[in-house]
């Protein structure tokens, strides 16, 4: 018996954390279409993967109204449903200047990106999703729950991600399960574009202050993220799931 046709759109999808999204998603076998901003990015995402005719890649901002409503269109166009949303595409970087000196333009930029772009997403997809019962993941932080020095903006838009999650959950439901995902420390750097791709090993102190002993890779977010689209997660909804090796649950009293 052939699997059912299902399409995933994940925004960010071409570098970082969303990538490996795209990855799992394709590998478990869905359809999927990535919205990014980054043109080099896309270039390499299609010449990886484009091949395969189970990916669309979409160029545009998901904090632009119209950019989302004509790509979620095009993306139903093309596919002829859609059945799973991930927002993830964010503006990663939590550091800004201190609160004093905080431009009102700096401000809104992150949380136009990170917490609006969701709610965009979410609201062109929702009429498509409620036909196929489908499911919403949103990436947040762990940086929703706590913070460093000057990361204002970039907390405040994650713990918005937290609560539009339940939110949604409440209006959505029982058509649509809305989940949210809080990374932790994630290293990212092997899988930017080319230009951008580190592979130099972290501090053996950065892995080992992790409870599980080393820092998280997008494949661990990835695995989550699948897990919560899947049938098998159809009795949860309107949550907030931590992935960060144990970090928000270690003391940290100097010593
Ligand atoms: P990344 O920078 O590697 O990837 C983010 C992707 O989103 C990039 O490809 C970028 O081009 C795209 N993007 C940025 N702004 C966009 C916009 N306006 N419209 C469309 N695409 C846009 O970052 P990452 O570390 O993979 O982060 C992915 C998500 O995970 C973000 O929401 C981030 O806040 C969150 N997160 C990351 C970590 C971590 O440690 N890496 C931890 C917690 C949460």
């Amino acid at each position: 018996m052939t699997e059912a046709k299902r399409v995933a759109l994940v925004t960010g999808g071409a570098q970082g954390i969303g990538r490996a999204i795209v990855e799992r998603l394709l590998h478990d076998g869905w359809y999927v279409a990535s919205l990014d901003l980054d043109v080099e990015a896309n270039a390499e995402l299609q010449e990886a993967l484009g091949t395969t005719g189970k990916i669309r890649v979409f160029t545009g901002d998901v904090s632009q109204e119209t950019e989302v409503n004509q790509t979620v269109a095009e993306v139903v166009a093309a596919f002829g449903r859609l059945d799973a949303l991930v927002n993830n595409a964010g503006i990663a970087h939590p550091y800004q200047s201190p609160l004093e000196t905080l431009p009102l333009a700096a401000w809104q930029r992150i949380l136009d990106v990170n917490l609006t772009g969701c709610f965009l997403c979410a609201r062109a997809a929702v009429p498509h999703l409620r036909r196929t019962k489908g499911a919403i993941v949103n990436i947040a932080s762990t940086r929703a729950f706590q913070s460093e020095p000057h990361t204002e903006a970039y907390a405040a838009s994650k713990g918005g991600v937290v609560a539009l999650t339940h939110a949604m959950a409440i209006s959505l439901g029982p058509e649509v399960r809305v989940n949210a995902v809080a990374p932790g420390w994630i290293d990212v750097r092997a899988w930017q574009k080319r230009s951008r791709r580190q592979s130099d090993p972290l501090r053996p102190i950065d892995h080992a202050q992790h409870p599980v002993g080393r820092v998280g890779k997008p494949e661990d977010v990835a695995a989550l993220v699948a897990f919560l689209l899947s049938d098998e997660a159809g009795f949860i909804t309107g949550q907030t799931f931590i992935v960060d090796g144990g970090m928000t649950r270690k003391m940290i009293y100097a010593e």
